[in-house]
């Protein structure tokens, strides 16, 4: 008789292609942030056809600024929907399990440049194409199959589970941190975003910033009497390289950070000044984030960014009279987490992960980015694990996904699930 792990790992296989469908029709509906809702019914819809007990919430700006794990938005959440399944084990003994993924994706860079369109989804092979194929909707609609193919095995688990998709992690994590406020807590979170089939083991904390210089505008023909805001922002960009530079030379200090090159990563992600090309021009618009070290106060960090500009324009000839750049936070402002080594979810994991890998060791390594998992751990103290299939170019140009990684990740997730949660036989 076929052991159970050997009849979960079957069923993985035989419900693949149902799985790499799903996947698909995923990747073919543009979750930007705020447009998630229609897919979001979808997957709605494929939890209750399933079975799952699914509760919709909107993200609750209510609580920016009164709950901690929350952080600041620049848009109302009027169609911010978030979804959790749930099946209850009815109190068969079991540890809880709550998988935790996000549906918004990043916009397509340039979809002019992408190989075939970013929302249309195409399988090429090994691979499947598309934005959000590897980050993360591969990694959601996994969740969903290894949990299927528990059932399918004729096997029921015996802890609660969720499966939940949350939106608002590419900007400010408030989708998650709606989740946690509204008590969507497991013993477990297992997030399974692009980790090439690896464990993270710490992140960073992200901020997420605003900087607008204010000129003077003038006509060309007497440059004298202006003063160019784009002109300041790239002086100020130049500065806060330092700063960078700076918050680099603490990683020699911290465990995990020492061997990375550049742990904070300062990445001015949009830029938009004037309004004439034979104008001096008088405002300019410069948003990014920069990144710190697990175990820091978020607030802490954003009032030391606030006093180094400040500094700049104390010090620097061009920003004489003062008021010329104003620092706003309209994104991520959270903290990031370390994976304490050694405990029960990780052993369950590491196990289930050498199962599928023929015996291989699973890598844990530092992931330099905000990751809805911290929410979790930080507030929750609740192991959070992040681990998921093998992609390229996320956030990139012709963003792909692994689907023979995506198996194996299926089934790793299967056979950790059972582990963790437990199984008894439908028919005994
Ligand atoms: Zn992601």
């Amino acid at each position: 008789m076929a052991s159970l792990e050997d009849r979960i790992l079957q069923a993985v296989d035989d419900l693949f292609e149902k799985q790499v469908a799903f996947l698909g029709e995923l990747v073919g509906f543009r979750t930007l942030r705020n447009e998630e809702a229609e897919a979001q019914s979808v997957l709605e819809a494929a939890l209750i056809e399933r079975g799952y007990a699914v509760t919709r919430f909107r993200t609750d700006a209510a609580r920016i600024g009164r709950h901690p794990a929350f952080s600041p938005a620049t848009v109302g959440y009027d169609s911010s929907w978030n979804v959790v399944g749930r099946k209850d084990a009815g109190g068969r003994g079991g540890r809880s399990l709550a998988f935790n993924s996000h549906m918004d994706v990043v916009p397509a860079g340039s979809a002019s440049r992408w190989t075939s369109p970013p929302f249309k989804p195409r399988r090429d092979g090994d691979w499947l194409y598309g934005r959000g194929a590897g980050d993360m909707k591969g990694g959601l609609v996994a969740s969903i199959f290894a949990l299927d193919a528990i059932a399918q095995a004729g096997l029921s688990l015996r802890g609660d589970v969720q499966i939940q998709s949350v939106v608002e992690e590419e900007i400010t994590g408030n989708g998650a941190a709606t989740a946690f406020a509204n008590g969507h807590v497991a013993d477990v979170i297992v997030s399974p975003e692009p980790t090439d089939e690896q464990l993270v083991r710490a992140n960073s904390g992200v901020i997420k910033f605003r900087l607008t210089t204010r000129g003077r505008p003038a006509h060309p023909r007497e440059p004298e009497t202006g003063q160019s805001a784009i002109d300041l922002m790239i002086r100020l960009m130049g500065h806060l390289r330092e700063l960078e530079r700076r918050w680099i030379g603490e990683a020699k200090d911290k465990r995990w950070f020492a061997d990375i090159r550049n742990p904070v990563a300062l990445t001015f992600g949009t830029i938009s000044g004037g309004d004439w090309i034979a104008s001096i021009p008088s405002d300019c618009v410069v948003e990014g984030r920069i990144g710190f070290y697990p175990g820091e106060d978020p607030k802490a960090r954003a009032a030391e960014f606030e006093a180094f500009v400040a500094g700049i324009q104390d010090s620097e000839e061009a920003f004489a009279g003062g008021g010329l750049v104003d620092v706003e936070w309209v994104g991520v402002m959270h903290a990031g987490y370390e994976l304490p080594e050694g405990s029960p979810a990780e052993a369950s994991l590491r196990a289930a992960h050498r199962r599928v890998q023929d015996g291989a060791e699973l890598n844990a390594y530092v992931m330099t980015c905000y990751l809805d998992a911290a929410v979790f751990a930080v507030h929750g103290n609740i192991p959070s694990l992040v681990y998921g299939p093998i992609a390229e170019n996320i956030h990139g140009i012709d963003e792909r996904v692994s689907l023979p990684s995506l198996k194996r990740v299926t089934k790793a997730l299967a056979l950790f699930a059972a582990d963790w949660c437990g199984v008894r036989e439908n028919h005994a």
